[in-house]
C-alpha cells in the first residue's frame, strides 16, 4: 500500500529546504523531490565559483528570515560555505530527500494527488512547488548561440583571454567581478568586457558594493552600454566567434551608418540573460496563469502569462502552491475582495523561505 503524505515538495533550493525543514518541525509528514544529486543544484548551477551570498532583504519587508538554519550568514560568505551550512543542517535533521527525482507532473484531485517523478510516484494531500526559474533565456540571435557559457565552471579557464560577459543584472555582475578578481590576482593583463543592451545596469546595493570594490582594486572591467549581440560568425581558422556591436553609431548620411563592433571566441563569451518563469510547466498542470496584456502588468512584459496565485500561494488548484524563484518576478494575486493584481516577487533566497513560512503555515491549520 502507498503511504499518503501530508505534502510533497517540488526541489530542494532554499525555498524547497525551508518547507522541508518547517514539516519535519510540524511533525507533517513529507519528501523533497530534487532532480539534481545535491540539495541546492540550482544554486550549484548557477552561482560563480567563490561568489559571496548576499543575505539581501528586499525592500518593503522588515522581518528577518523565517528560517534561520537556511539564511545566509551577515558576514557575506562564499556560495560554498553557504552550501556547506546548508548540507549541514540537512544531515542534523535527517531531511527526507529523493535526489535524482525529477518532477514529472501530478495527476488525482485534492485531497488524493499523485505526484509523478523520474522513478517514483508519491500520493500527497498537498504539492509545493519549489522548482525556481532556470530555463535559460536565449540570446536571440541568429543561429543561437549555442555554445555560449550560462555561467563560469572554472574562473581559472579565462586567465590569459579576453572574456564577453553579457548581461544587466546581477548574476552578470557577480560574473564579472569574481573573473576580474581571479584575472588580478593572477596578474593577468587581459579584460573582462562586460555588455549590456541598454543603457542602465540593474543590479542590486550588495552586488554593485563588490563590483565597486573590485573596479577600486585595479580589476580589469571595461563597460559596453547599449551593445548588442548580433550574430555568429566562423573566423578564417574556423573558430565560432560572436559579434557584438554598439548602436550608438554615427549616422554618416545617405542611409549609411558606421557601427563599432567586438568580436569573441563564443568559449570566451558568458551569457548573463536571465532565466524565464517556468509557464509551460504551469501550463501541463493545468494551472490558471493570466496574460499581461494593456497596462495590467508593470513587472512582465506584454503577453508574458503570469500564475495566479491566493496570499497564501495557492493556485487555483487547492493543496498546490507555488513558491520562491518559480513565481519571480512577479505573479497575479487574488486578493481578499476578489481583485486580481499583479504583485513584485523578488527572486532572493529571502523570499523563498517566506513563501515556505507562508505555505506551512497555511497547511497547518487545515
Ligand atoms: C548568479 C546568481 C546569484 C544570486 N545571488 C543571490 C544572493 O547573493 N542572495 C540572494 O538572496 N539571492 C541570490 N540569487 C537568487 C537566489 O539564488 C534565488 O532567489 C533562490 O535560489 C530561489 O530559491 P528557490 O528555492 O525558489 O529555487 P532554486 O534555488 O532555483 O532551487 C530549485 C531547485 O529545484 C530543482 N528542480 C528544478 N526542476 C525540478 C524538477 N522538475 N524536479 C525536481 N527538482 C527540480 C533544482 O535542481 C533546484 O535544486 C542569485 C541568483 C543567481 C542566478
Amino acid at each position: 500500500m502507498v503511504t499518503k503524505l501530508d505534502v510533497v515538495i517540488i526541489g530542494s533550493g532554499p525555498g524547497g529546504l525551508a518547507a522541508g525543514l518547517l514539516a519535519k518541525k510540524q511533525h507533517r509528514s513529507y519528501v523533497i523531490l530534487e532532480k539534481g544529486s545535491s540539495i541546492m543544484q540550482g544554486i550549484i548551477d548557477t552561482y560563480p565559483k567563490g561568489k559571496k551570498v548576499y543575505p539581501t532583504i528586499p525592500k518593503g519587508y522588515t522581518d528577518p528570515f523565517p528560517v534561520q538554519e537556511i539564511k545566509p550568514p551577515d558576514e557575506r560568505v562564499t556560495v560554498e560555505d553557504y552550501l556547506e551550512q546548508t548540507q549541514r543542517i540537512v544531515l542534523e535533521n535527517e531531511l527526507c530527500i529523493e535526489y535524482n527525482e525529477e518532477f514529472l507532473g501530478i495527476e488525482g484531485v485534492y485531497p488524493e494527488y499523485l505526484v509523478k517523478g523520474s522513478h517514483g510516484t508519491y500520493l500527497t494531500t498537498s504539492v509545493i512547488l519549489g522548482f525556481g526559474s532556470n530555463i535559460p533565456n536565449d540570446l536571440g540571435i541568429y543561429g543561437e548561440a549555442k555554445t555560449v557559457a550560462r555561467n563560469i565552471e572554472n574562473g581559472e579557464d579565462y586567465i590569459g583571454v579576453n572574456v564577453l560577459v553579457i548581461g544587466g543584472g546581477n548574476a552578470a555582475a557577480d560574473v564579472v567581478s569574481s573573473l576580474s578578481k581571479i584575472k588580478r590576482e593572477a596578474s593577468d593583463s587581459t579584460y573582462v568586457y562586460w555588455a549590456h543592451i541598454t543603457e542602465k545596469f540593474e543590479i542590486n546595493k550588495d552586488t554593485a558594493r563588490d563590483l565597486g570594490e573590485e573596479m577600486l582594486l585595479g580589476g580589469h572591467i571595461k563597460i559596453l552600454q547599449r551593445a548588442v549581440p548580433k550574430i555568429g560568425e566562423v573566423d578564417a581558422d574556423g573558430i565560432d566567434r560572436l559579434y557584438i556591436h554598439q548602436t550608438s553609431s554615427a549616422n554618416m548620411g545617405d542611409d549609411l551608418y558606421l557601427y563599432q563592433g567586438m568580436s569573441f571566441p563564443m568559449k570566451n563569451v558568458i551569457a548573463c540573460i536571465g532565466t524565464h518563469g517556468p509557464s509551460a510547466i504551469f501550463d501541463g498542470l493545468d494551472l490558471q496563469q493570466i496574460t499581461c496584456t494593456g497596462a495590467i502588468c508593470k513587472i512582465a512584459k506584454e503577453g508574458e502569462k503570469l500564475l495566479m496565485l491566493t496570499g497564501d500561494l495557492e493556485t487555483n488548484k487547492k493543496g498546490i502552491f507555488a513558491i520562491g524563484g518559480a513565481i519571480s518576478p512577479s505573479y497575479m494575486e487574488i486578493g481578499a475582495d476578489g481583485m486580481i493584481k499583479e504583485k513584485k516577487h523578488s527572486n532572493l533566497i529571502y523570499t523563498a523561505i517566506v513563501d515556505a513560512k507562508i505555505v506551512m503555515q497555511k497547511l497547518l491549520h487545515e
